[in-house]
C-alpha cells in the first residue's frame, strides 16, 4: 500500500489517473487473473499524462524548429502512433545516443504492459543490444511512482510478467529465438546490426524472421516497431527503405535527431522542454570521428561513393561476432582516450596479460596539428596467418612526452617489430622513443612509399588479412575511407596509416612462412585446452 499512497501523492489532481489505479488494482486483486484494462490511455493527452505522471517522462512533442523542413517528428508522435498501433509498422530513425531511441522504446512497454497488458518482445542487433532497452525499463520500475502491484515476482534478467497478462521477453539475436512466441508488439532494436543473408542480400536475418511473428492478442492489434541509426550504405536500414520505396513493405518512418530531445523552451506553449543539454551535444561531438558524428549524429546518409575499401572485408576486419577468444562478442567503441585491449589467445584469460610468446607488431601515425595520434597492435603468428587485433588507442595531440610514453609502454606490453610515421620528426622527439621502431618517412601526397604502404593494406584487408573485435571509431575510419582523404585534399585517418605501417612490417617478421592462408603458427585454440 505504500506504494499507492506515493503514487497518490505524485498525481495530485490527475483524479483519472488515481481512479485507474484504484480500479486496475482492486479488479486484479478481486479476480487474481489477467484483465484487459478497460481504461487505458485513450488520447495522445491522455498518454502523455499516464508517462509524466507514472513514469515521471516529459516526452517532447515538438519538432525542433531546425528540423521542420526535414521532416523530422517529434519523438512522442512515434511513440504515441505504436502504443496506438496507428501503423502495423514503424521505422524509428534518430541519432545514435543523443536521440534515446532505445530509451523511448524502453519506455514504450511500460505503458503498453500495465494499461493495455500486452507481450513485448524485445530483439537487439545483439543480446547485449536487447538487454540493454530492458534494463533501462526494469529500472523505470524502481520508480517510486511505478505501479509495482501488477509484478508477478521481480524482473529476471530476460523477463518481468505482470498479473494483467502484460509481460515482456528479450530474445536472443537468432532466427530460433525471434520465432518464438506470438506477442503482439514487437520492438527490434539497433536494426542496422542485423546481418543480411549471404546468399540473397535483400534478406535480413533474425530481422525477417522476428517480422512474421507478432499476433492479436485478446483484441490487442499487432504492432512492431524498427528502431534504428542508419549507418551502412550496404545494410538492414538500406534494405528496409528499398522495400518501403518500392511498396513492398507498409511501413510509416519515423525520423527524429538530437535536435528534437534538446533542452528548449517550447515555442507553443512557452515551457521548457527536452532533456539533452548543449553541453552534452559538444561532449558528444568531441568524443567522436567527424565521420561518425555527421553520419550517426546529423543523420547525413552513408554514402557508398567514393569509398575505397570493400564494405564487407571491413565489417570482417571490424566484427561486432569477434570471439574467437572466448570473449564476449560486441562493440567497443574507441573513444578519444579509449585503450582497448584484446585476448592474445585463452592464455590471456588467466593472467590479464600478453603471452610473450606470440609475435607482435605495431605500427603508430602522430597527431600533428589537428589529427589524432592511434597506436595499433596485431598479434601475426596465428594458424591462419590472419593478423588479429590485440591493442588499440587514439587520443587528441598532447605533449610529446606523453604520446611517445604511450609507444614505449605499448611495445614494451607487446614486444616485436614496431613502426612510426618519422616525417618531420625532430632528434628531441626522437630520444625520447626508448623501444625499437622502425623510423618510416610517409612523405605526403602520392610519394611512394606512402602508396605502397596504403595499397598494400588495403589488398590485405580485401583479402581478410587483418581481423579483430568491432572498434566502431576504427571501423568509420576505414568503412567511410575515400580516395580524397587518401590521394586528394583530405588526410588519411591516423588509424588507417597506423594500420598500414604495421602491415607494411609483415615482410620483415621473423617467421618466414608467414602469409594468409598459409598453415604456419602455433593453434589458433592454444591455451584453451
Ligand atoms: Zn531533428
Ligand atoms: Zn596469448
Amino acid at each position: 500500500m505504500a506504494v499507492m499512497v506515493e503514487v497518490d501523492a505524485r498525481r495530485a489532481g490527475d483524479i483519472d489517473g488515481i481512479l485507474r489505479d484504484v480500479k486496475l488494482t482492486g479488479k486484479v486483486r478481486e479476480q487474481g487473473r489477467p484483465a484487459l484494462i478497460m481504461n487505458a490511455p485513450q488520447t495522445d493527452d491522455e498518454l502523455w499524462r499516464y508517462v509524466r505522471d507514472t513514469w515521471g517522462i516529459e516526452l517532447v512533442r515538438e519538432v525542433h524548429p531546425d528540423c521542420i523542413n526535414k521532416g523530422h517528428e517529434a519523438p512522442f508522435t512515434a511513440f504515441a502512433s505504436a502504443y496506438f498501433a496507428r501503423d502495423e509498422t514503424a521505422l524509428w530513425i534518430g541519432s545514435r545516443g543523443l536521440a534515446g531511441k532505445t530509451y523511448l522504446m524502453a519506455l514504450l512497454a511500460l505503458p503498453e504492459t500495465t494499461t493495455l497488458g500486452a507481450g513485448v518482445a524485445l530483439i537487439g542487433g545483439s543480446l547485449d543490444q536487447s538487454k540493454l532497452a530492458y534494463e533501462y525499463t526494469t529500472s523505470f520500475w524502481e520508480l517510486a511512482s511505478a505501479p509495482r502491484h501488477l509484478l508477478i515476482g521481480e524482473p529476471t534478467t530476460r523477463e518481468l510478467k505482470l498479473t494483467n497478462g502484460g509481460n515482456e521477453y528479450v530474445h536472443a539475436a537468432s532466427s530460433k529465438s525471434a520465432r518464438g512466441g506470438h506477442r503482439p508488439r514487437l520492438r527490434l532494436d539497433e536494426a542496422d546490426e542485423f546481418d543480411l543473408n549471404k546468399n540473397d542480400p535483400d534478406m535480413i536475418k533474425v530481422l525477417d524472421d522476428a517480422m512474421g511473428q507478432p499476433m492479436e492478442q485478446r483484441g490487442l492489434h499487432p504492432q512492431t516497431v524498427i528502431s534504428s541509426t542508419h549507418h551502412y550504405a550496404k545494410g538492414a536500414v538500406t534494405v528496409l527503405l528499398k522495400r518501403i520505396a518500392e511498396g513492398e513493405l507498409d511501413a510509416h518512418k519515423y525520423t527524429w535527431c538530437y535536435k528534437e530531445s534538446l533542452r528548449r523552451r517550447s515555442d507553443a506553449t512557452g515551457e521548457m522542454i527536452g532533456w539533452l543539454s548543449q553541453a552534452e551535444v559538444r561532449r558528444m561531438r568531441g568524443r567522436m570521428r567527424k565521420k561518425q558524428f555527421e553520419v550517426e549524429v546529423e543523420l547525413q546518409e552513408p554514402s557508398v561513393e567514393g569509398r575505397v575499401i570493400d564494405s564487407d572485408a571491413v565489417n570482417n576486419m571490424f566484427n561486432p561476432a569477434y570471439n574467437r577468444v572466448l570473449l564476449p562478442p560486441g562493440t567497443r567503441q574507441g573513444i578519444r582516450g579509449e585503450y582497448i585491449e584484446v585476448p592474445c589467445c585463452g592464455e590471456y584469460l588467466k593472467t590479464l596479460t600478453p603471452c610473450l610468446s606470440h609475435t607482435y607488431v605495431t605500427g603508430c601515425d602522430w597527431g600533428r596539428k589537428r589529427d589524432l595520434t592511434a597506436i595499433v597492435t596485431y598479434r601475426t603468428d596465428t594458424a591462419t596467418g590472419q593478423w588479429w587485433l590485440v591493442a588499440w588507442w587514439s587520443d587528441h595531440k598532447m605533449p610529446w612526452p606523453l604520446l611517445t610514453e604511450h609507444l614505449n609502454q605499448r611495445v614494451r606490453r607487446f614486444p616485436g617489430r614496431a613502426a612510426h610515421d618519422a616525417t618531420g620528426l625532430g632528434d628531441v622527439v626522437d630520444s625520447m622513443i626508448t623501444v625499437s621502431v622502425d623510423p618510416v618517412i610517409l612523405g605526403g601526397g602520392q610519394s611512394g612509399v606512402r602508396t605502397k604502404l596504403f595499397n598494400d593494406y588495403i589488398m590485405a584487408i580485401e583479402q581478410d588479412g587483418l581481423t579483430g573485435v568491432r572498434v566502431e571509431a576504427a571501423w568509420y575510419s576505414h568503412y567511410y575511407l575515400t580516395k580524397n582523404d587518401l590521394w586528394g585534399s583530405g588526410h588519411p585517418p591516423d588509424d588507417f596509416v597506423a594500420g598500414a605501417l604495421a602491415w607494411g612490417l609483415r615482410s620483415e617478421l621473423i617467421d618466414p612462412g608467414l602469409q594468409i592462408g598459409g598453415p604456419v603458427g602455433p593453434s589458433v585454440v592454444e591455451g584453451l585446452r
